[in-house]
């Protein structure tokens, strides 16, 4: 990673905190707005982007624009910003302008980034095969923890399938997280932190912790510190299923993260054939039932995979069991008495 980029100089601005203020720009509670003020740390995070001149960026929930600024910095051939709080018009408005009298390009988009199409985003001239180098296009954001996990699971989905941003190759991201979140997403086997997250992420990337934002560090401040987290599409990711069965599996794994995994794996059966099949299906991938799942690797969960569909296949009914369904009867035959077959202890 080349830091010895040439950085731009914008014409003078002011501050960003001054823009808050002369705007009214309170953060808003509903939308977990909080804010970068410190330029020496916002140069320093987007130094860990890689280098951004040549590329196009998207940089979600761009706010009043401080992270937003040092991207500017590095002068990438257009700088897309996707925000959802209409209010940061103005301020945003006036670092396109600056940017435009260096003759660059920033786009602004007001929306929210659950719903944007992302392919309409970049141009087909910015497509790299997925073996060859990365295509010069990055996505960069600091938003609200109860966006950034949905969206990393939104997009590893989308990357499974090399849509969006994943049509133009293997296109970089790098976002912020809860601490706690960050470090499960870079949890290796054996580690405590370990789950689905970490499984999901590292079957498709290789996520790189940089480091952690103590909370102070944002106006206002939060509970808890941040981490800044890129996420590197794999060559060839580590799996070949589906991303749907593949979470499917894992998540019926993490289930019961303290048992021996087969107990979240026989959750994928209904009870008569729990016993026989959560058995087989560590025969077939050949690996103990009293495997924790913080143990399992990427490939042993691969492996589980490939067992359950060959089992879907042999019966094809296990296809449509809803464990979750499967315990909602349960409970309505509780409170209804209606008589139910299953009866089961989960
Ligand atoms: N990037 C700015 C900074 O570092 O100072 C602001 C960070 S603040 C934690 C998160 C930003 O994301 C806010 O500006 C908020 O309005 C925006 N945001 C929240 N939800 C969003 C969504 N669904 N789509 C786009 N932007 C969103």
């Amino acid at each position: 990673m080349n830091n010895n980029i040439s950085k731009l100089r914008l014409p003078p601005l002011p501050t960003t905190k001054y823009l808050l203020k002369i705007y009214k720009l309170k953060a808003m509670k509903a939308l977990s707005q909080n804010f970068l003020l410190n330029e020496q740390l916002t140069d320093k995070m987007i130094k860990k982007t890689g280098n951004l001149a040549d590329c196009h960026v998207l940089e979600v929930g761009p706010g009043p624009g401080g992270l937003t600024r040092s991207i500017l910095k590095h002068h990438p051939k257009k700088l897309t910003v996707i925000e959802k709080d209409k209010r940061f018009e103005p301020t945003l408005v006036m670092l396109a302008d600056a940017f435009a009298t260096v003759n660059g390009e920033m786009e602004i988009i007001f929306n929210d980034i659950m719903k944007v199409n992302l392919s309409n985003i970049f141009s087909a001239t910015e497509v790299k095969p997925w073996l060859d180098k990365a295509p010069k296009i990055r996505i960069i954001g600091n938003l609200p923890f109860s966006v950034s996990t949905p969206l990393i699971i939104k997009w590893l989905h989308a990357m499974s399938e090399k849509r969006g941003p994943w049509e133009f190759g293997r296109t970089r991201m790098t976002l912020t997280f809860q601490k706690e979140i960050g470090e499960r997403l870079i949890a290796e086997p054996m580690d405590p932190q370990r789950c689905r997250l970490s499984v999901m992420a590292q079957a498709w990337t290789r996520p790189i912790m940089h480091f952690i934002i103590p909370g102070t560090a944002f106006i206002p401040k939060p509970d808890v510190d941040v981490a800044f987290v890129s996420f590197v599409p794999l060559a060839t990711p580590r799996t070949q299923h589906e991303f749907k069965i593949f979470e499917k599996v894992t998540r019926h794994i993490f289930s019961f993260r303290q048992k021996y995994s087969i107990r979240g794996i026989e959750t994928l059966f209904p009870l008569e054939d729990r016993a026989e099949l959560g058995q087989m299906m560590y025969k077939l991938s050949d690996l103990k039932p009293t495997t924790r799942p913080m143990q399992l690797t990427v490939e042993d969960i691969d492996k589980l995979v490939s067992a359950y569909k060959y089992l879907m296949e042999k019966h094809p009914h296990i296809e449509f069991y809803e464990y979750r369904a499967s315990r909602r009867i349960l409970s309505l035959s509780r409170t209804k008495h209606v008589d139910v077959v299953e009866c089961t202890e989960l």
